[in-house]
């Protein structure tokens, strides 16, 4: 809206030579509250407006010397006058001199004799349609600009009169000259990447034939540089359902596209070898195991383990140690590309290479026609990986074992398949090293150890043998506690204190999982209630459940009422759940998160990064907040990729509105780091270890005496 300067009557500039008119004028418009202002003629008009700067002139035709068209076209070429309405007096049916003045730029006209009851009005008139005119422009130039800031261009077309119209951003964006004209949506799509244009096209004519919204990203080339397009569009139609006018917007998402390729790099590939990392390789396994299934075919895992390999960092050190590990897997790369027996027809990218971790590496093979021909293929990986390395100082020799497994062969999912190719792996190391040893079923009884430990779990349940420890979580701005985050701790008759490490993984398989989570999360509102009736602290408690929990239970009923059975405030309870819990099932974990959502209890993302989830996925999910993986913290100021990754993290954290903490602070360079990138909330040994509850109660307390102390004192 264009603002007026509050004291400032609006001024009406009279330009006549007849005195009488300009008597009658000043008279009718001073009466109705507008200042008026005279000039006799053209030259002494345009000097004075120059000064005076009037809101509207009304200007009489025919004058001596410089006559009203004159003065009004050299008015309009004063940078001033560009805008300001020029109202011609003209004779009374002059149609001539009517088209004339519009011709030098008036804005309207008023005829003589003039009908002076009606001036005021007909002044009022076009002084309201000026100021119209000119609030648009500015909403148009702040819109115009938003719109270059965010990279969004828009366009519009109209069916029933063929019209195109699109803002000059678009054209930058697709990298269209001015001149290049575009007629029709269909026209956008020529500077598209030829591989990406067959798509786009047919989603658009999707679109306009079945009357439904459009999008589809896609990339340009811009003056050599490739840019990620999102492109969307809506068709508005007539009342009898036809296409009336499709209106869309186009923006320039390269930065996201860049952090989600960053991310997924960093995510799924190892930064060492660049072969792929184990939560992707197993991801693609699950995949072909699918695939496999489906077309009848067999496929192979191949788990290698490098046979005395710590020997060789204790001795070499680790950079060597990691020099070797690099060439050993371009080797195994090289070993398989030559087994062209292997794919007749198929892209080389078909199998998937993996480090496990250290020293372990994984192939999988998802197209093998025999035994022999796996066995021909690990014959091969252990004579190419053993050549000698020549070192500087010295020659090394390593050898490789090999533990394989077919699909189908009895194995149930990937997880057993890989386990069993590391069953067949163990008795390759345990049978001599420098082997390979294909899985068979009567390599594996259930091991004597878990079976106890299973045995021992279910005892701890029932003794209550489970303990809470937490860890506080603080804003690191002031140093205040917000939250804990609650650990698990099992607290065993013989052996004292077990970290989760040590008994959740088999909790899991076992399935004992559920029971424990349901417990941890009772335990905890529990421990709220107390603390709420109480009034020891006003701390949200951070909870972890297992994807086990998610995928057996009424997830959301469960916690609504243990909830609900404890009295506690909702908003003072958060869930944690890792990105694969997330990811997996995923419709009826949306209802289950949207449920837990409206009841008020937080969700939390956990080890977030490790897991990869797709950054639009994201969107979807009812999250309040993203915890930081420790491993990203852990190398921060050494590692610009793990610096790179957090920072994008904390954006989109930032961009999709949730909080974000990070996880494992345990220096104040950590600290101050992640302050610079904006991110405020941590947990971490700097600031706590894991307690038990009692004894973090009995701090927590004492703390927020100690705070009510000083703020009366
Ligand atoms: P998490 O949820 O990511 O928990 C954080 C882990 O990082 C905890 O390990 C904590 O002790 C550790 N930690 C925190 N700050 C630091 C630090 O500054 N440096 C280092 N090095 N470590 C730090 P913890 O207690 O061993 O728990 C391990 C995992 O076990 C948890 O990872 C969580 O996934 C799982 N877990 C723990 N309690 C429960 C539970 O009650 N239920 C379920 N389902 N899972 C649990
Ligand atoms: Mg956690
Ligand atoms: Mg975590």
């Amino acid at each position: 809206m264009t603002h007026h300067a509050p004291n400032r009557l609006t001024t009406i500039q009279i330009v006549d030579d007849d005195s009488a008119m300009r008597l009658l004028t000043r008279a009718t418009l001073e009466q109705a509250g507008f200042a008026v202002i005279e000039a006799t003629d053209g030259s002494e008009g345009l000097a004075q407006f120059r000064k005076m700067r009037p809101d509207l002139v009304l200007l009489d035709v025919l004058m001596p010397q410089m006559d009203g068209f004159t003065t009004c076209r050299r008015l309009r070429a004063l940078p001033q006058g560009r805008e300001t309405p020029i109202v011609m007096l003209t004779g009374l049916d002059d149609v001539e001199s009517v088209k004339k003045a519009f011709e030098t730029g008036a804005t309207d006209f008023i005829s003589k004799p003039i009908n002076w009851l009606l001036l005021r009005y007909r002044v009022m008139h076009i002084l309201r349609s000026a100021r119209l005119y000119e609030d648009l422009k500015v909403s148009q130039s702040r819109l115009s600009l938003a719109q270059r800031i965010a990279r969004l261009g828009h366009w519009h077309f109209d069916f029933e009169t063929d019209r195109f119209e699109c803002s000059d951003t678009l054209r930058n964006l697709l990298g269209m000259a001015e001149k290049t004209s575009i007629d029709s949506p269909v026209d956008l799509l020529h500077n598209i990447h030829p591989e990406d244009r067959h798509r786009v096209q047919k989603t658009l004519e999707d679109a306009l034939c079945n009357r439904h919204p459009y999008q589809a990203t896609f990339r340009v080339a811009v003056q050599g540089k490739i840019r990620h397009i999102n492109s969307q569009a809506e068709i508005q139609k007539t009342e009898n359902g036809a296409p009336k006018t499709i209106t869309g917007i186009i923006q320039d998402v390269s930065e996201i596209h860049q952090a989600e390729q960053k991310i997924f790099r960093l995510a799924h590939f190892d930064a060492l070898t660049g072969l792929a990392k184990r939560s992707f390789f197993m991801k693609k396994l699950s995949t072909a195991m699918r695939l496999t299934e489906q077309s009848r075919n067999q496929l192979a895992v191949l788990l290698l383990d490098l046979d005395r390999f710590k020997r060789i960092n204790d001795t070499l050190g680790h950079v060597l140690g990691d020099h070797i590990l690099l060439n050993i897997a371009k080797r195994i790369r090289k070993s398989l590309q030559g087994c062209s027996i292997l794919y007749p027809g198929s892209a080389s990218e078909d199998y998937c290479i993996a480090r496990f971790g250290g020293n372990e590496f994984a192939i999988l093979l998802p197209e093998v026609e025999s035994k022999e021909q796996v066995r021909g293929i690990a014959n091969q990986l252990i004579r190419d990986i053993s050549h000698p390395f020549f070192l500087d100082t010295c020659e090394v020799l390593i050898t490789t074992s090999i533990g394989i497994c077919l699909f189908p062969n009895g194995s149930g999912d990937h997880k057993d398949l890989i386990r069993n190719a590391d069953t067949a792996l163990r008795q390759a190391k345990t049978q001599g090293r420098d082997t390979y040893r294909l899985y068979h079923p009567s390599m594996t009884g259930p091991s004597q150890d878990s079976l106890v430990l299973e045995s021992d779990l279910r005892r701890a349940l029932k003794n209550d043998e489970f303990v809470l420890y937490v860890q506080p979580q603080v804003d690191m701005r002031n140093g205040r506690v917000f939250g804990a985050e609650v650990l698990i701790r099992w607290q065993h008759p013989r052996q004292g204190i077990k970290l989760p490490g040590e008994f959740l993984p088999l909790a899991l398989e076992s399935g004992l999982i559920v029971d424990i989570d349901q417990w941890v999360l009772r335990q905890a509102c529990r421990r709220l209630a107390d603390w709420q009736a109480y009034k020891v602290n006003d701390l949200r408690l951070s909870v972890n459940v297992s994807g086990k929990l998610f995928a057996r239970t009424n997830v959301a009923e469960l916690i609504g009422d243990i909830v609900e059975q404890s009295g506690i405030h909702p908003a003072k309870l958060q869930i944690e759940l890792t990105e694969s819990t997330i990811m997996q099932n995923n419709a009826k974990t949306i209802s289950h998160l949207k449920h837990l959502k409206k009841l008020g209890i937080n969700i939390a993302i956990d080890d977030f990064g490790t897991g990869y989830s797709s950054l639009s996925y994201l969107k979807n999910f009812p999250i309040d907040t993203i915890k930081i993986d420790r491993s990203f913290i852990r190398d921060l100021s050494n590692s610009p990729s793990d610096m790179a990754i957090t920072r994008a993290i904390i954006a989109l954290g930032e961009s999709l509105e949730l909080s974000t903490i990070c996880e494992g602070i345990e220096t104040l360079q950590q600290k101050e780091m992640l302050m610079d990138l904006g991110c405020y909330q941590a947990q971490g040994y700097l600031f706590g270890k894991p307690e038990s509850m009692d004894k973090f109660s009995q701090t927590e307390a004492k703390g927020e005496q100690e705070e009510k102390k000083q703020a009366f004192c």
